[in-house]
């Protein structure tokens, strides 16, 4: 068994509901416990900021599916709640990315663990240091708490509420 986290966001539709809908959907996925869930954030866009703010959560998994199912399995789900292909960073119902699966390091075009942008996202940062502030990254061991104090002081908390 492998403890995974998964960032969810969404800046369409009924934000909270779609993210409560995700949740549901891998809760009733053969081989996938859901351990613990975050709070909801309301987020500024980023990458692309001329779009909604984006509700984002961050939820633990136990499962014992192998990283690339999992994939599948969110990208199924994704396109079962009417994802449409967007472009990255545009609008979108929800998004699933796989935040950590174990202590594992990968480097597919098609699957980056740890996810390669999350040590600069408040939006993930925030809520994976609520369930989780002492899990250290697998590459060079820096917890959750040191990497989101580094950002913290970097850029202030104004664009992240939790709600
Ligand atoms: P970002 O990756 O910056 O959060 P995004 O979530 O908007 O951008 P998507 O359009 O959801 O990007 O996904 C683009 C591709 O990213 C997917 O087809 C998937 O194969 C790939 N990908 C690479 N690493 C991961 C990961 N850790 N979790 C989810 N998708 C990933
Ligand atoms: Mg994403
Ligand atoms: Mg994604």
């Amino acid at each position: 068994m492998k403890s995974v986290y998964i960032g969810l966001g969404s800046n369409s539709g009924e934000k909270a509901k779609n993210l409560q809908n995700a949740v549901k959907m891998i809760e009733n996925t053969e081989g996938i416990n859901v351990k613990r869930t975050s709070s909801f954030y309301l987020t500024a866009p980023w990458g692309r900021i001329e779009q909604e703010e984006f509700v984002n959560q961050v939820i633990e998994i136990e499962t014992d599916m192998s990283a690339r199912d999992l994939l599948d399995k969110l990208q199924e789900i994704e396109i079962k709640m009417g994802r449409l292909r967007r472009g990255r960073w545009g609008p979108r119902i929800i998004d699933l990315d796989i935040l950590l699966y174990g202590d594992e390091v990968l480097d597919f075009a098609e699957l980056k663990v740890p996810h390669p942008y999350m040590r600069e996202r408040l939006f993930v940062l925030v809520p994976l240091q609520e369930i989780a502030p002492n899990i250290a990254f697998p590459d060079d061991g820096t917890t959750i708490e040191e990497v989101l104090g580094r950002v913290l002081a970097r850029e202030g908390n104004g664009k992240i509420t939790r709600i």
